[in-house]
C-alpha cells in the first residue's frame, strides 16, 4: 500500500525540479553554443538519467512496481521531505547563479564566463550536489526498491562519468584561471571534497 503522503511529496518535488529547470532551458536555448564536448557516451547517459526521472512517477501508479515495495517509516520519510528541500533550494540557487552559461550538457557558450560567487564560492559542482541531494531524498521518501534509488542510480553514473570530461573542457576553455579556482575550492561538499 503506497501513502498517498510520500506519493504527494514525490509528485510536488518532481513538479519543483522542472518548474526550476524550464525557463533556464529556455533562456539557455538563445545563447549560441560556441563549442561542444558532447559524445555519444554523454548523450547515452543523459538519456538514462531522463527515463530514470520518470521511473519514480510510475510507482504512483500501482500495480507496476509494487513488487519492490516495503513500509514507510517516519523517520526516514522526514529526513527524505528535508534532503528533498534541502536539494531543491540548491538546484534552484545554482540555476540562478549560472545563468544563461547552464547547459545539460558539455558545452561552452558564446562569452562564456567562469562563475566564482554564489553557490559557486566554496564548491565547484553545486548543481550536481543539488542533485545527489535530491536523490537522497527521493531514496528515503519513496518506499520502493526501484522507484526510490532508480534516479539516484541513473544520476551518479552520468557524474561519475562526466566529471573528469567536464572539469578537463572547463580547463580548456579557461586555462589557469579554472585551476586557481579548482585550487581553492572542493567539488561537491564545502570543505571535504
Ligand atoms: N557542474 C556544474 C554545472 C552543471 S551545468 C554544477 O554542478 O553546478 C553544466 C555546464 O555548466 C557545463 O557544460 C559548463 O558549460 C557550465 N559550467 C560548469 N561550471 C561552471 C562555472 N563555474 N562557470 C561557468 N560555467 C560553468
Amino acid at each position: 500500500m503506497n501513502p498517498w503522503y510520500a506519493k504527494a511529496v514525490l509528485l510536488a518535488a518532481s513538479v519543483a525540479m522542472v518548474v526550476i529547470r524550464a525557463p533556464h532551458g529556455q533562456r539557455s536555448r538563445q545563447v549560441k553554443v560556441a563549442k561542444s564536448w558532447r559524445g555519444s557516451l554523454e548523450v547515452a547517459l543523459l538519456a538514462l538519467a531522463w527515463i530514470a526521472f520518470f521511473v519514480p512517477l510510475l510507482w504512483v501508479f500501482p500495480p507496476v512496481l509494487a513488487f519492490a515495495d516495503y513500509p514507510l517509516r517516519p523517520l526516514p520519510f522526514l529526513a527524505g521531505v528535508v534532503f528533498y528541500v534541502a536539494g531543491l533550494w540548491l538546484f534552484h540557487r545554482s540555476h540562478a547563479d549560472l545563468g544563461e552559461f547552464w547547459s545539460i550538457t558539455l558545452e561552452v557558450r558564446e562569452e562564456h564566463r567562469l562563475v566564482t560567487e554564489g553557490v559557486y564560492r566554496r564548491i565547484r559542482h553545486p548543481m550536481y550536489s543539488a542533485l545527489f541531494l535530491y536523490s537522497l531524498g527521493q531514496a528515503l521518501v519513496v518506499p520502493n526498491w526501484v522507484a526510490g534509488p532508480a534516479y539516484g542510480v541513473a544520476f551518479g553514473l552520468l557524474f561519475a562519468l562526466r566529471l573528469r570530461a567536464e572539469e578537463r573542457m572547463m580547463c580548456e576553455t579557461f586555462p589557469g584561471e579554472y585551476e586557481v579556482y579548482a585550487a581553492r575550492t572542493k567539488r561537491l561538499i564545502p570543505g571535504v571534497w
